[in-house]
């Protein structure tokens, strides 16, 4: 062990982005001495990978690409390690076929009758003729039938049956403003994203996450879940750790129900199962992910031996299966379910946090968003200022 607990400035709970990158600036702009308590037995958080028995990187917690459009965050991640630019590709299957993702004019080709196809894109061509990808909502809400008939479709086939699936709920009860912001294109362009930096670290993220940690000031425990070493104070005010007699700053990244013993109710989440094969092929699937939204029960497939850097090993891939997150049970959480009401829940526990005054609270589970990696390190970033000045 580096150093003490006693020697600790700063506790953070969870190796994840977040933590990490705190973890990071803390030590090392501000010569601070942090202890890491993470409870799962790897860094890395969500992000984390490794390789699999068969000798491919597989990323256990669902396929991770870095994408962003600011190039202080990329300057930021990739000084902790090489990055292959990598644009991915996503195609859907639909009917047995498999067309692009977003879809784009090849599914209009793929569907479509060659007639009816060419009339689609003039028609699309005349009503946005300098757009390259418009959200599914506004096709759906075309005046032009023709127009309109395709976003129906889209929606009847893919988004609907798949959305459904991804958050438990039926077909019919999804509302299509959901989809306001998923967008489809007007070109034959690919990939999935469309940011100005898309990559993935050359030797993996759990690599980039050592570079990271890698500090004389950071000390991480793993296999240590924080809440059976953290109490209240009787006011609860403060945070204190026990055996501890000193008062130390705690940073959470973990779900914030949990930290308060979901004493107002527990914040509702959603799930994964993650069915992991391999097979003695050189290619299992005509993309690294393929999206089934006419399967009953999964709704992606990663075939990992397609991203970047991989021998020629044979196919490993994950099946993803939507789950009810259960607290009780040994599953992750994985999407905040964001409904007014949970909310409101969310806000109260803030509130309550709001008057632990050693407490600050960072990340996807601790915020109760969605967070894209670029999203959680710039929140991250903004973290380390608002606990500098706290200080001073
Ligand atoms: P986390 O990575 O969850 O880290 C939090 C850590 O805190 C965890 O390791 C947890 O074990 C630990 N912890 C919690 N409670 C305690 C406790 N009591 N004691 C100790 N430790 C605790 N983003 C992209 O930009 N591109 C993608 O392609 C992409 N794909 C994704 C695919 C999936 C399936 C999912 C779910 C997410 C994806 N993301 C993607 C988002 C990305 O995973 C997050 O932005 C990022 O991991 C957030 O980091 P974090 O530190 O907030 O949370």
């Amino acid at each position: 062990m580096a150093f003490d607990i006693e020697e600790s400035d700063f506790i953070i709970v969870g190796a994840g982005l977040v933590g990490a990158v705190i973890a990071r600036e803390l030590a090392v702009n501000q010569q601070k001495k942090i202890l890491i308590w993470e409870r799962r037995n790897h860094i890395a958080g969500n992000m984390y990978d490794y390789i699999d028995d068969f000798g491919i990187r597989v990323h256990k917690y669902g396929p991770h690409v870095f994408h962003t459009n600011d190039e202080n965050l990329f300057d930021y991640i990739t000084q902790f390690g090489e990055f292959d630019k990598f644009s991915i590709d996503y195609l859907a299957e639909i009917d047995g076929i498999q067309t692009p993702t977003p879809f784009n004019f090849k599914t209009i080709d793929d569907f479509f009758p060659r007639r009816e196809a060419e009339e689609l894109k003039q028609h699309i061509k005349e009503y946005f003729p300098f757009q390259e990808t418009v959200p599914i909502l506004k096709i759906l809400k075309h005046s032009d039938p023709i127009i309109r008939k395709y976003g129906e479709f889209l929606f009847e086939k893919d988004y609907a049956p798949y959305t459904a699936k991804q958050w438990g709920i039926s077909p019919k009860d999804i509302d299509p403003s959901v989809l306001a912001r998923v967008p489809v294109r007007f070109s034959y362009k690919i990939g999935y994203f469309d940011d100005k930096f898309q990559a993935l670290p050359s030797n993996g993220y759990t690599a980039v996450f050592n570079n990271i940690l890698n500090h004389k000031n950071i000390n991480i425990e793993l296999n240590t879940d924080a809440l059976s070493r953290l109490f209240f104070s009787e006011d609860n005010t403060e945070l204190l750790v026990k055996g501890l007699n000193k008062k130390v700053q705690v940073i959470y990244t973990g779900a914030l129900d949990e930290l308060f013993d979901w004493s107002l109710g527990a914040l509702p989440y959603r799930s994964l199962k993650f069915e992991w094969r391999h097979e003695k092929v050189a290619s299992f699937q005509n993309a690294p992910i393929v999206a089934y939204p006419q399967e009953p029960l999964f709704t992606r497939i990663t075939e990992y031996n397609k991203l970047p850097v991989q021998q020629d090993r044979g196919a490993s891939y994950a099946i993803e299966y939507p789950q009810i997150y259960d607290r009780n049970k040994e599953v992750e959480p994985y999407y905040p379910i964001l409904t007014n009401e949970s909310q409101t829940l969310y806000k109260k526990y803030l509130e309550k946090a709001s008057k632990v005054k050693n407490l600050t609270l960072a990340g996807r589970l601790a915020d109760f968003k969605y967070y894209n990696m670029d999203q959680a390190l710039k929140r991250a970033l903004e973290t380390v200022q608002v606990v500098i000045n706290k200080r001073d």
